[in-house]
């Protein structure tokens, strides 16, 4: 088990690593972590000692096999977080991540999986990052345009182009948000506006300008 000091140190080497993939200069850490470098390879050495980080002193830090896994789960934890607050508790997007900051600490485990369970097993968050899987897969999905999608296809609202309240506010008005199975039933060639079916309850028409906004995902 981590402390959430040890937590947050995982989670910005692994960003820092780009997915782990490079070592991180100790430098680089203590100025993402706003924190001197003497604290930041006392907190190397302890890691190490949990085999969660390979470190040599001035070679720098890579995660080892088992933080990369803490890592994928502290993310997983920060997006399902995400989706829960924007699409349960209807905070806005801009709002969300500041609050999963501190939930992604949260360390029962059968909290997230009910909460995994309770949101439909989202595969992306309200920002159109994936969310790694139980098993701590990270797979980055396809994303495109609902404009793109011909009679017939569906999607999934994965992310929106436009953070403006004015437009999100539009989209709660339509019945619109992250997650939504949205459907087309119809073009209108005369503006190349669409007859969408959300939720496989009410249909709506939106224009060609809100097409191009929203972002969706193969259901
Ligand atoms: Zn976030």
């Amino acid at each position: 088990m981590q402390s959430t000091a040890e937590e947050n140190y995982i989670k910005a080497i692994y960003k820092l690593s780009g997915s782990g993939a490079n070592a991180v200069s100790t430098t680089g850490l203590s100025e993402t972590l706003e924190t001197k470098p003497a604290s930041v390879s006392d907190m190397l050495r302890k890691l190490s000692a949990k085999n969660l980080v390979h470190y040599v002193k001035y070679h720098g830090v890579q995660l080892t096999e088992e933080g990369q896994r803490v890592a994928l789960k502290i993310i997983r934890k920060h997006r399902l977080w995400e989706a829960f607050l924007v699409q349960k508790l209807h905070f806005s997007w801009d709002e969300v991540h500041e609050v999963a900051e501190q939930m992604e600490h949260v360390k029962s485990e059968l909290l997230i999986q009910r909460l995994d369970e309770f949101l439909g097993h989202p595969r992306v968050d309200p920002h159109g990052d994936p969310i790694p899987t139980e098993a701590g897969e990270l797979r980055e999905l396809e994303q495109r345009t609902l404009a793109s999608l011909a009679v017939e296809q569906q999607g999934v609202v994965c992310r929106v182009k436009d953070s403006q309240p004015a437009f999100l506010q539009y989209l709660n008005r339509m019945g619109i948000q992250i997650g939504s199975n949205l459907k087309v039933v119809d073009k209108i060639p005369y503006d190349n506006s669409l007859e969408i079916k959300i939720d496989k309850t009410k249909s709506v028409i939106l224009s060609s300008d809100v097409l191009e906004k929203i972002f969706v995902i193969n259901p």
